[in-house]
């Protein structure tokens, strides 16, 4: 296990896009691990994309609470309808505020193996795959922001 820092705030890899991932290979399942032992070590963390561990690949880790999800170059392929959200990240710490996202997305990414596969995501999960989604395109969730809560 490794953990990886967590770039914050105004690091501008944050707001770079992430390249395509070639080859998922055994170096590639070694950075999802570390990904994913680096969101469990924060304790309260649900997503993690690749720029936010200071790699430009299109990667993401998810764990809504329903078990660990590694994406390979994931893409939203379907959306529909709207949800009122309350967003944070791990890179913005302390930071909250109201989004509006998707209601229901389905994604297409390849696993760990290089599998293709699909995950339709609604209410919670469909917020959390449209925010680690736009990590990899370096956009983020302070950008969306409609109203600033104190939470
Ligand atoms: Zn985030």
């Amino acid at each position: 296990m490794a953990l990886r820092q967590i770039r914050k705030n105004d690091d501008p890899i944050l707001r770079t896009p992430c390249k395509e991932v070639k080859e998922v290979n055994s170096k590639i399942r070694e950075i999802l691990n570390d990904m994913a032992d680096t969101m469990y070590n924060t304790g309260n963390g649900a997503g993690l994309a690749g720029n936010q561990v200071g790699l430009l690949k299109r990667l993401v880790v998810i764990d809504m609470g329903d078990g660990l999800i590694k994406l390979v170059n994931p893409k939203i392929i379907a959306q529909s309808g709207e949800q009122d959200c309350i967003e944070g990240c791990l890179s913005f710490p302390g930071r909250w505020g109201r989004t509006k996202r998707p209601a229901k997305v389905t994604v297409e990414a390849l696993d760990e193996n290089g599998k293709p596969f699909r995950i339709e995501g609604e209410g919670d999960m469909a917020k959390c795959l449209c925010h680690e989604l736009d990590h990899l395109d370096g956009k983020v969730f302070v950008d969306q922001v409609t109203e600033w809560l104190d939470i």
